[in-house]
């Protein structure tokens, strides 16, 4: 079948004036172009011209892959050659194949994509209930992209603030106990070990009324960050309160969370933090505890490191202490 016998080219007969589907089609805001059953064109409308730089006479009676070679072959053959053989609709998403011709968009760069953004539809185009022919439409979808990016981008940052703590950056207490639940419970399944640090800086209500307010928040960042530094990737390390800290240590008896206990003790009162000038130093009480078998949930675990908590505190200050044994 030749394309004249098809007759589906717009300006096919250029004697004539162009018809109003041929205007149409000549106009319309999408890409619109014909294949046959050995994927030549046979028509090829404004916005493809535009958009590909190709004109309707450079490709129509030509593969169209002679002039896009960058085309999805394989995939675009399968396509067009199952509506052939079905006689229906077929369709592709930008979210399934993000562009099927390499078309600049108008977005700014700082869209975030790279071409032109694509939904395409297959249509056949029947003559006596035979497929002659397959339409395809390409509808430039870039700014739905870029807007279910945005989206996408804007509920991942929501995400990470619910879980951060806005002072410090560390994680929050609810993020901190949920980790900790989902901890318990696999310890509770599977066995093993598993403790909990809580520690709360000294005399923090003395920083404070001696440095004034702003200093004492700069004093929980700094300590926070060291902090941070030296746990482990596993571990989460969260602020539990006011100036009140807390380490989940996953497979970690009560032995090895004392010396992490020391380790943090030694982080925080090695060396003072300077806020504007002045040297502000800091100590820090620990509390540690691990998970019994045939405790009811994490809460005994937490209420057994407060407890001694209150005990480091009570003897002294700046040591750490599990209840039964006792660094200093
Ligand atoms: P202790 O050694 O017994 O822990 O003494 P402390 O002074 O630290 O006592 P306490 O834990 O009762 O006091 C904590 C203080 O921490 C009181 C509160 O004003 C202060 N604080 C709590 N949250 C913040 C905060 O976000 N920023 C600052 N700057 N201070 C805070
Ligand atoms: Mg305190
Ligand atoms: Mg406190």
């Amino acid at each position: 079948m030749t394309i004249r016998d098809l007759s589906i080219s717009p300006s096919s007969t250029p004697s004539l004036p162009p018809s109003l589907s041929d205007l149409v089609v000549e106009r319309v805001g999408f890409g619109l172009f014909v294949l046959d059953r050995e994927m030549n064109v046979l028509m090829w409308n404004r916005f493809m011209q535009d958009h590909s730089g190709v004109v309707a006479a450079d490709v129509i009676g030509r593969s169209v892959f002679e002039r896009f070679p960058d085309l999805p072959r394989a995939w675009l053959t399968r396509k067009v050659e199952s509506v052939f053989q079905l006689g229906s609709f077929a369709f592709s998403s930008w979210e399934q194949r993000p562009y099927l011709f390499r078309f600049d968009h108008d977005r700014p760069i700082t869209g975030g994509v790279d071409y032109m953004q694509q939904d395409c539809t297959f249509m056949p185009l029947m003559r006596e209930r035979e497929v002659i022919a397959v339409c395809v439409t390409i509808s430039d979808v870039t700014h739905v992209s870029v807007m279910q990016r945005e989206r996408e981008d804007a509920v991942a940052k929501l995400r990470e603030y619910a879980d951060r703590d806005g002072l410090t950056g560390i994680a929050n207490r609810r993020y901190f106990e949920g980790r900790l639940a989902d901890e318990f419970a696999r310890w509770q399944r599977y066995g093993g070990d598993i403790s909990v640090l809580l520690f709360d800086l000294d005399h923090f209500k003395k920083i404070n009324d001696e440095f004034g307010h702003a200093a004492g928040d700069t004093v929980l960042r700094a300590m926070s960050q060291r902090v941070a530094q030296v746990v482990r990737k596993q571990d989460v390390f969260g602020r539990f309160g006011g100036e009140e800290f807390a380490l989940l240590l996953p497979c970690t008896p009560l032995d090895d969370a004392l010396h992490v206990a020391e380790k943090i003790r030694h982080t925080i009162s090695d060396a003072p933090v300077e806020v504007q000038g002045v040297v502000v130093p800091v100590t820090a009480s620990v509390g540690a505890a691990a998970a019994r078998p045939g405790a009811a949930g994490y809460e005994v675990m937490i209420n057994e490191a407060d407890a001694a908590l209150y005990s480091a505190k009570r003897q002294g200050r700046n040591r750490a202490i599990a209840l039964g044994c006792e660094f200093s």
